[in-house]
Order: C-alpha cells, then sequence, then structure tokens
C-alpha cells in the first residue's frame, strides 16, 4: 500500500474521530457475481444466480467512489475467477489507484492469472489440511485451492489464507500457520458464524451435516486462545491482536451482533465502509443487510445511494471479521493499525 494511501485513511479516521457528521466510504466491499463453482457445506450464499453487476455499472461505482475518498476495494463473490471480464474490472480499480484485494477458492486461478498479478493481495479460502478441504469444499477445492497456492509461489503474487473455523479445522490452527509462513502469507481466522444458530438466514444444504460443524462455545474460545497464542509468539497469524482479543471477550458465540459498544472501537460502519451486493443493492455492513432495505446503486448512481444510505441500528459491535478489524483500524486502535500497516508494507 502507498504512503500516500495511509496518509489518506489516517486524515479521514481523524476526522471520522473529531466530526460526528463525516462519513467517507474508505473502503468497499464489491460482490462482483453471485455464482460459485464451490458448494462448500457452510456457505449461505446462492452458487447459481446469474446476478451479477454490469462492467459499466461497475466503472460509474469506481469512478464515484474514488471521488468520494474510498482507497480499498474489495472484490468478493461467489467465485469472482469466474468472471471472464475479470481482468477489465482489476485494470479499471488500479488505474483509478485503488489498493485492489480479491477473495477466492482459488477455482481455475491459472486462466486468470493477468488480473491475478494485477490485485494487491488475494485472500484466499483455506479450510486447513488436504483431506479437511476436500471434506467441507470438495475434492475439485481442495485440488484448486493447492494449484493456486503453487501458482501464487511461481508468479510471487501476494496472498493471504482465509479459514472459517468449522470444527474440522479447529485441529489444524497451527497446521494452517505453518502452511501460511511456507509460503510467506499470513493466515487470517473467521469465526463460523453463517449459519442460522449463528445469526445468519438459512441453513445450507443439509441442516444436520452442518449442524455438525459448528463448534462448541467451548471449542471456539479454546481456539481463539491458541490464536492469540500464536500471534503473541511472531507467528503468521495475519488477524490483529485486538481483532482475537475482541473475539475472546464475546460473551455469546450464537449471536454476530450485539447493541452494547466495545471498549475497543466504535461501530463506524454507516460512516467508514459499505457492501455492495451483486444485485446493485447497496448496505452499510452485514448487519444492515438483514435490518434495512439496500439502496440501489443502478438507480442512484453510487454516491447518491451511499448518502441515501440510513444510519445503522440495533448493533454496536460485532464479531464479524472484516467488520471488525475495520472497525478497529479506522478507530484507530494503535495495535490494530500497526499489525496491518506491518502486513501490507
Ligand atoms: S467458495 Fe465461498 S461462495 Fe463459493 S461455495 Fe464456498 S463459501 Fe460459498
Ligand atoms: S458492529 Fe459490525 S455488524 Fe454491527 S453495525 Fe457495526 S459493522 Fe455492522
Amino acid at each position: 500500500m502507498r504512503l500516500s494511501t495511509y496518509l489518506h485513511f489516517l486524515r479521514h479516521a481523524l476526522l471520522l474521530r473529531l466530526n460526528p457528521k463525516h462519513r467517507v466510504p474508505l473502503t468497499v466491499n464489491v460482490q462482483i457475481l453471485l455464482r460459485c463453482s464451490n458448494r462448500c457445506l457452510y456457505c449461505a450464499q446462492e452458487h447459481d444466480a446469474p446476478t451479477r453487476l454490469s462492467l459499466a455499472v461497475l466503472k460509474g461505482v469506481f469512478d464515484d467512489a474514488w471521488r468520494l475518498g474510498t482507497r480499498r476495494i474489495h472484490l468478493t463473490g461467489g467465485e469472482p475467477l469466474l468472471r471472464e471480464d475479470l481482468s477489465e474490472i482489476v485494470g479499471y480499480a488500479k488505474g483509478k489507484g485503488f489498493f485492489v484485494s480479491l477473495a477466492t477458492n482459488g477455482f481455475d486461478a491459472a486462466k486468470q492469472l493477468p488480473a491475478l498479478q494485477r490485485v494487491d493481495r488475494v485472500l484466499l479460502s483455506f479450510d486447513g489440511p488436504f483431506e479437511v478441504r476436500e471434506r467441507l469444499c470438495g475434492r475439485a477445492s481442495a485440488e484448486a485451492s493447492a494449484q493456486a497456492v503453487a501458482l501464487f509461489d511461481e508468479h510471487r503474487i501476494p496472498f493471504w489464507t482465509t479459514t472459517v473455523m468449522s470444527r474440522p479445522s479447529l485441529p489444524h490452527l497451527d497446521w494452517i500457520v505453518a502452511h501460511a509462513e511456507a509460503h510467506r502469507a499470513q493466515a487470517n481466522f473467521v469465526l463460523f458464524m453463517t449459519q442460522e444458530e449463528r445469526g445468519g438466514v438459512r441453513l445450507h444444504p443439509a441442516p444436520e451435516e452442518v449442524r455438525a460443524l459448528i463448534p462448541s462455545e467451548q471449542e471456539d474460545r479454546a481456539a481463539v486462545r491458541r490464536l492469540l497464542d500464536l500471534k503473541r509468539q511472531g507467528r503468521a497469524v495475519g488477524s490483529s491482536a485486538p481483532y482475537l482479543e475482541a473475539l475472546l471477550a464475546w460473551p455469546d458465540y450464537g449471536r454476530l451482533c450485539s447493541p452494547r459498544r466495545s471498549p475497543l472501537y466504535r461501530c463506524l460502519a454507516w460512516r467508514s465502509t459499505c457492501e455492495l451486493l451483486a444485485d446493485g443493492r447497496l448496505y452499510s455492513c452485514d448487519w444492515s443487510m438483514k435490518t434495512q432495505p439496500g439502496l440501489s446503486v443502478v438507480e442512484h448512481g453510487f454516491a447518491r445511494a451511499f448518502e441515501l444510505l440510513p444510519r445503522v441500528q440495533g448493533c454496536r459491535s460485532c464479531a464479524n471479521s472484516c467488520c471488525l478489524e475495520a472497525n478497529l483500524i479506522f478507530s484507530l486502535n494503535p495495535r490494530t493499525v500497526f499489525n496491518w500497516i506491518r502486513h501490507l508494507s
């Protein structure tokens, strides 16, 4: 990340603190399509929906976002590598000057090599050793992620791994971190919170099978404690220590959101971040997707939709990894800020 981008974030983080009316979408998650090549057991998304944002709409969003002050675009899906125009999407975002990250399961990564070589950070879904990945996401996916890691190594594409902390992955936390170290990556971890019991919207695809994947509260806490230990030993755990401490202090792992404020950060979702879905609706964060109607960027344009977004109600702290890390950064939590500067520099 460029020095000017760090300074831009710092200036706006200070303005967010000093001026309660200040709003700027510093980082925007963009779901570029809903289709996915995988069928991960823990996924609650559609897999075959034809929904996608057109290249023209995306370019308009990027133009507006840059003008408003966005400096990071995170591309998600479904599986973003399934977009045949991914090179154009990434090229346009990079041409504007954004820091671009992309979340992928690694499917057919070689076909998208030119686009991946322009991305600043690839976030690869990674559940653990081959047999765990095979169990959770299928053999083809386990093979795809191994091939993607080899490709990233060969072409020196900077990547991190993201592990959903399902029960089959928990015994392999040390292995996942060591694997990240062997590939000059960082390992990030998110709580398994996509299902009904965890504040999600539906169970998919087989409730009993999925329920068996959800760790007990005790297992979750032991895992977060172990990650904190590894982090304090200087191992390749990308997630910041305050993020892990906030998870450890989280009162009820069955709930994603709480109306109580965290002592570690303020929720700045409505003011500093937003999420654009593949159908063109804009939201402040995951919680607002469940509580508010989205605003269409196709109808309003991105700038106006962001301006019209209603303030998020009923939630002041969460255990959602992206939201939590962003809130810690933009609240200027010093250890989280230092953590990400160190990993991005
Ligand atoms: S790769 Fe992601 S979007 Fe695709 S099925 Fe798995 S969890 Fe769902
Ligand atoms: S605390 Fe998290 S989930 Fe809750 S409103 Fe803020 S960003 Fe959204």
